[in-house]
């Protein structure tokens, strides 16, 4: 059972997707407008958002690009009636998890929720991380280093949680250029050895010597985590 944030204005399409997630035994908050929704994520702090993009106050795609820059990586689903690949693509990069077309059948709409939930899940308890030395609280973005809290940069935090977000994986200079420092990929990859070093301090316990955050030669980096 998760807490789910459903941001749409259609009153009957909300009501219905309201009523079809609590079947499920989710808890739901409904938001008709982004600030609303806004509010809901300090006062519901939800674990998985269903987004509409046309809302009265605003476009849903900011909504989600605002929320992943804060670090956040709480599960998103788009909901809307714009088809086109272009819109497809553009919601993906904004950080969506999932897109589904209006009209859709609300079966199909629970698939995709509890599918993605259940992956949330094997990832880890909710919004909190426990990375090397590190503690990190996603939805408040604190970070905790041996129960002390430590002051991360907003580039710092989001080098840390981009790397967060891929666990495992082997990451290049260039892509973390472009997905925490938004510059193309060609110039600058000093910058990101420079940081990295940063976050190995607070990290490892042993920084001379990594096993948190291992160099991949001739790539970059990657973020070792066993669950
Ligand atoms: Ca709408």
């Amino acid at each position: 059972m998760a807490r789910i944030l459903i941001i749409e204005d259609a009153e009957i399409l909300g009501m219905s997707i309201q009523v079809a997630l609590e079947e499920f035994g989710h808890d739901i908050h409904w938001s008709r407008s982004l600030e609303s929704a806004h509010r809901a994520l300090e006062a519901f702090q939800p674990e998985l958002i269903i987004l509409d993009l046309g809302l009265p106050d605003g476009d849903g795609t900011n909504f989600c690009r605002k929320l992943r820059a804060t670090g956040s990586i709480i599960p998103l689903i788009i909901v809307t009636a714009r088809e086109t690949l272009a819109a497809r693509i553009e919601g993906l990069a904004v950080g969506a998890d999932d897109y589904v077309v209006k009209p859709f059948e609300l079966p199909e709409l629970m698939a995709r929720v509890n599918a993605l939930y259940r992956r949330q899940k094997w990832h880890g308890p909710g919004e909190i991380r426990t990375i090397g030395r590190l503690t990190v609280d996603l939805t408040r973005r604190i970070t905790l280093r041996d129960d002390e809290p430590l002051e991360l940069t907003d580039t710092e935090f989001r080098l840390l949680t981009y790397l967060m977000s891929h666990p495992n994986q082997p990451l290049s200079r260039a892509e973390l250029l472009v997905n925490v420092w938004g510059q193309s990929g060609s110039t600058q990859t000093r910058t990101v050895d420079v940081f990295i070093g940063r976050l190995r301090r607070w990290v490892e316990t042993e920084p001379s010597q990594p096993d948190v955050i291992t160099n991949v030669r001739g790539l970059g980096y990657r973020l070792n985590v066993s669950d």
